[in-house]
């Protein structure tokens, strides 16, 4: 108890505020006081406000991150926690629906085809428990996945059905096998094929996608990181002491710092433009539904998270048969599930070529398969929208400081983009937080490098666009 009141004693004096709550329960089962929810700026890390004369060129950070998703403000939270003086720059509003991270769910799933991410998925678990501890907030609800299907489906974005039973195994991770008609009979579907199998693994969770978002925001702030939204990087100078960074604030300014990570998402081609780069990128958008379900004891019930593996139609790919759902979660409106296709009939490359409307393929393939193989749910959505999904060639990510092609202080700059990433972000910004403070990481990220091939755009390739960029805006000037 002593103790106690002398840990409350030293927080009150640095400037953070305690506020008593209610027991949280966390994902691993524990539960603890809610009393750091409350954290006021802590004093040892003040970080200068942008507004007015702080915002002269010579301005240091320890870290600038460009982009206020969930990557970029894990890092945030990491590195401010760290003790370092961290700046967060958002082109838009936190918490946007601009970028890759709007909508209310997203799997937590360690059912990995590939070993390595398997083994990061596991990883991912540890962090995502310290968390919640760290927050006292319950950020996944672990619900279990069912994944179903032909066993003969080949391979697809999310693995296959039966590969991942190995690692399972490896990692000692319980799971159970199904039968079609048992499938038929523990959740809401209807005349699947009989050959259908399924497994189900309790080790996965819907991620509370508004809550992380929120309570990295908060945890990130509390640790004194300074988050300034409706700030667009524009360009990137590294050199061999830092990085140079010009904004666009209303005003073209200057911000400099020791280390940048950038974490744009979608956008990250425009700042790497400024140092000649730029990735290879397939930008899915694509479609999140929810539809109604029968309410009452004997209604709808989906048990846990699924998702389906089976060819598409007809081998057309625009008739996708990769289906996924998530149970009735607390946090979204009663009597509603999430179900969409894992697939995207608008794939661009450049977020301007958005066409922000739901793909009316991506919906009808949906819902015709909810008509026919869902009991007690609405064959026609709720309510819908559309999401950028960012990928490289090889569905993974780029994890990485730039390459030596961008010059001096390559080093200093550290890129995050790509893949199913949710899932991995509280691991992630730890990552970034160990490249940031040491340029060196502790877990393998060797498969993420940004040289890998397929990953960049060829320079000679690059030159010859931008030159055609270039004649295209100087005609249209010129006429
Ligand atoms: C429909 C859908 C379903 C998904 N399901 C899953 C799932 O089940 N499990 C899973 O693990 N993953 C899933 N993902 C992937 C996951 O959502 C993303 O990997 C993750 O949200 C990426 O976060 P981010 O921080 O990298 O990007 P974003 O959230 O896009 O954040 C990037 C931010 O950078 C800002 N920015 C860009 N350029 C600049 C600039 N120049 N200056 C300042 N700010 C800038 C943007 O405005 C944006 O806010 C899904 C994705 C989609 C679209």
């Amino acid at each position: 108890m002593a103790r106690r009141l002398c840990l409350a004693r030293a927080l009150l004096f640095n400037g953070i505020r305690i506020r008593p709550s209610l027991p949280v329960y966390l994902a691993d089962g524990t539960f603890r006081l809610a009393i750091f929810s409350g954290f006021a700026h802590a004093r040892r890390n003040h970080v200068p406000s942008l507004a007015g004369s702080d915002m002269s060129p010579s301005l240091d950070y320890d870290v600038v991150i460009v982009g206020g998703g969930p990557i970029g403000l894990s890092t945030a939270y990491h590195c401010a926690k760290a003790g370092q003086s961290v700046l967060v720059l958002e082109r838009f509003c936190f918490f946007n629906q601009s970028g890759s991270s709007n909508d209310l769910v997203r799997m937590f799933r360690t059912m990995y085809t590939e070993d390595f991410l398997a083994d990061l998925a596991y990883e991912a678990r540890n962090r995502w428990h310290e968390l919640e501890r760290d927050s006292a907030e319950q950020l996944i609800l672990m619900s279990g996945l069912l994944n179903f299907g032909d066993v003969k489906y080949r391979s697809g974005p999310e693995g296959n059905l039966t590969d991942p039973i190995k690692n399972l195994e490896r990692l000692k991770l319980p799971y159970r096998m199904l039968r079609a008609e048992e499938v038929m009979r523990e959740y809401p579907f209807r005349d699947l094929p009989s050959d259908y199998a399924g497994i189900f693994a309790p080790d996965n969770g819907c991620i509370n996608v508004p809550l992380v978002l929120r309570t990295l925001f908060r945890l990130a702030q509390g640790y004194g990181a300074k988050l300034v939204p409706h700030v667009r990087v524009l360009e990137l100078r590294p050199d061999n002491d830092g990085v140079s960074l010009t904004m666009d604030t209303g005003e073209r300014q200057t911000v400099r710092a020791r280390r940048c990570i950038l974490a744009c998402g979608a956008y990250s081609n425009e700042v790497l433009s400024s140092v000649g780069l730029r990735l290879k990128l397939d930008i899915w958008e694509m479609v999140y539904e929810y539809y109604a379900t029968d309410p009452g004891p004997s209604g709808c019930y989906f048990p846990s998270m699924w998702f389906q593996f089976a060819e598409p139609t007809g081998g057309d790919p625009a008739k996708s048969n990769l289906f996924y759902g998530f149970p009735h979660v607390p946090w979204v409106p009663p009597n509603l599930v999430r179900i969409a296709v894992d697939n995207a009939v608008n794939v661009i490359s450049d977020p301007t070529e958005r066409k922000i409307v739901p793909a009316e393929n991506d919906l009808a393939i949906t819902a015709q398969f909810v008509s026919e193989h869902c009991r007690g749910v609405d064959a026609r959505p709720n309510y819908c929208g559309s999401c950028l999904q960012t990928e490289v060639q090889d569905n993974l990510f780029v994890l990485d400081h730039l390459p030596p092609s961008a010059g001096d202080g390559c080093q200093n700059v550290f890129v995050f983009v790509g893949g199913w990433a949710f899932k991995f972000v509280p691991l992630f910004g730890q990552i970034l937080k160990e490249l940031a403070i040491t340029g060196s990481s502790h877990t393998d990220i060797s498969r993420f490098t940004i040289t890998r091939p397929g990953i960049l755009v060829d320079p000679r390739v690059l030159a010859k666009t931008s030159a055609v960029a270039q004649e295209k805006v100087f005609s249209r000037r010129t006429h």
